[in-house]
């Protein structure tokens, strides 16, 4: 699910990460493609709006971690909002009231709030040992009480006989006396929809409240409902006031902008979200994972995350304040190798990279690999300091003893003094400092 604000994101931070140092003005390219990467996934135009300028505001002023690149600070960030903007945590359906514990699904027609309704029966009563009962107010379709009776019998779950002629707010009473008098932990109500929010509709929900006070007010809403997301759960939530949302039909979304709207206009949690027909297609709502999914770029939050973790702050501006000077000599590029390690090697950084895979092969046709790492650092250890400070003091006899001091060959002694002065020269003719990362100057 979700492709669609996935493939876009993913595309625009794949060539942020591959560039250098971001200005404002990056930033500002960036959340613009954002933008139009959320408007595309039919986020509502308000809610885009007011995503970005968080995102934006965050973005300028934050302190970007010396380690890493700001494009994944950049990431970071749209990432951090996108899961407040969804909700930090899973939020489960809220029992903590005297039984029987009422619950009001609203919504439109055909949204699916009876299937909803059999599928956390089903889950309250298997996996928190609940005693459900469940009544349908819909006396508008024919066969709607029907199909919620046939749906309990499917999961389990007792649902109120049904007497015809009734009203919807006469049924509403009529379970609640039922669910108390016979120890029913959790009562829930199945109510009707219209094709469209209407008065009566909203008048009759509001009844319903008042009648079956219920702990939960579920808005049940379908992923596909894009840009009338919005003024769907604004209406129930003012008229009706809705404590939870339950996204279904997730299954075939390709978009995902229903959930940021929604949770971003209402505030209101979304606690569940439906993945097909069946009675176990219900899971909870997991930020982190959406969030994931959206932003689809490997785990670069997490290698942001490591980078912080890991490495010297301190010692990172050290090492960027020589280079910026031209002055990079071996103990710094042995302190690279260093950090490389740290974070770990090479496998370790770029598994945690997207599409990586073209980087990965030029590594590979340089022959820089996580051997490789640990040889060099070995070399660089072997030579006394002054070596590593001006190596072209360096003998062949010199050469000769530190190969053997780090079990290696004369000729990969070489081979490093070579790749770092012409890394050091590269520093030198930039004049400005490294525009780019150890790792990508390594793959050189
Ligand atoms: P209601 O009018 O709101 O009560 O909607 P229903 O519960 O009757 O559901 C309408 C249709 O949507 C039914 O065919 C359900 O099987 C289907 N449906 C409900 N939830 C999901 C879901 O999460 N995924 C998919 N693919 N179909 C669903
Ligand atoms: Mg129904």
């Amino acid at each position: 699910m979700f492709e669609g604000l996935s493939e876009k994101l993913s595309g625009i931070f794949d060539q942020l990460t591959r560039r250098g140092a971001l200005s404002e003005d990056d930033v500002n390219a960036a959340m613009r493609e954002v933008r139009r990467a959320l408007l595309e996934a039919d986020v509502a135009l308000d809610v885009a709006r007011t995503f970005i300028d968080k995102a934006k505001e965050r973005a300028i002023g934050a302190e970007v971690l010396k380690s890493i690149k700001p494009g994944q600070m950049v990431v970071k960030i749209v990432n951090d909002v996108l899961i407040e903007t969804l909700g930090s945590d899973a939020d489960p359906i809220d029992l903590n009231a005297a039984p029987p514990v009422a619950i009001m699904m609203v919504g439109l027609q055909g949204a699916g709030k009876t299937t909803t309704t059999a599928k956390i029966a089903k889950r309250l009563t298997e996996r928190f040992k609940k005693r459900v009962l469940m009544a349908s107010l819909d006396v508008k379709r024919p066969a709607a009480q029907e199909q919620l009776a046939v749906l309990g019998r499917q999961v389990n779950v007792d649902t109120l006989p049904i007497i015809a002629g009734q009203t919807p707010v006469q049924i509403a009473r009529r379970a609640e006396e039922a669910a108390r008098l016979q120890g029913y932990d959790v009562v829930m109500f199945d109510t009707a929809g219209r094709t469209h929010i209407d008065e009566p509709l909203m008048a009759e929900m509001a009844e319903i409240k008042a009648a079956a006070k219920p702990h939960e007010i579920l808005l049940v809403a379908d992923a596909l409902t894009g840009q009338d997301a919005v003024n769907l759960a604004k209406s129930f939530d003012e008229r009706v006031g809705v404590t939870g949302i339950v996204l279904t039909r997730v299954d075939g979304d390709g978009r995902g902008g229903a959930a940021l709207s929604m949770r971003a206009v209402t505030g209101k949690p979304i606690k569940l979200i439906g993945l097909g027909e069946k009675m176990d297609a219900l899971d909870d709502f997991h930020p982190q994972r959406i969030a994931n999914r959206i932003l689809g770029m490997g785990d670069i939050v997490a290698l942001v995350e490591k980078a912080a973790e890991n490495i010297d702050a301190e010692q990172a501006a050290k090492v960027a304040e020589k280079m910026r000077k031209g002055k990079f000599d071996l103990q710094d590029m042995a302190d690279q190798l260093a950090m490389a390690e740290k974070m770990g090697g090479l496998g370790g950084i770029m598994g945690l990279l997207p599409g990586v895979a073209k980087l990965k092969d030029a590594m590979a046709n340089a022959k820089i690999d996580d051997n490789m790492i640990k040889r060099q650092r070995a070399i660089i250890l072997s030579m006394t300091p002054e070596e590593r400070r001006t190596p072209d003091i360096l003998k062949a006899s010199r050469k000769k003893r530190i190969a053997a001091g780090a079990g290696t060959t004369v000729e990969l002694v070489n081979r490093l003094l070579k790749q770092h002065r012409q890394t050091a020269d590269m520093m030198k003719a930039m004049g400005g400092g490294p525009k780019r990362g150890p790792m990508a100057q390594m793959a050189q």
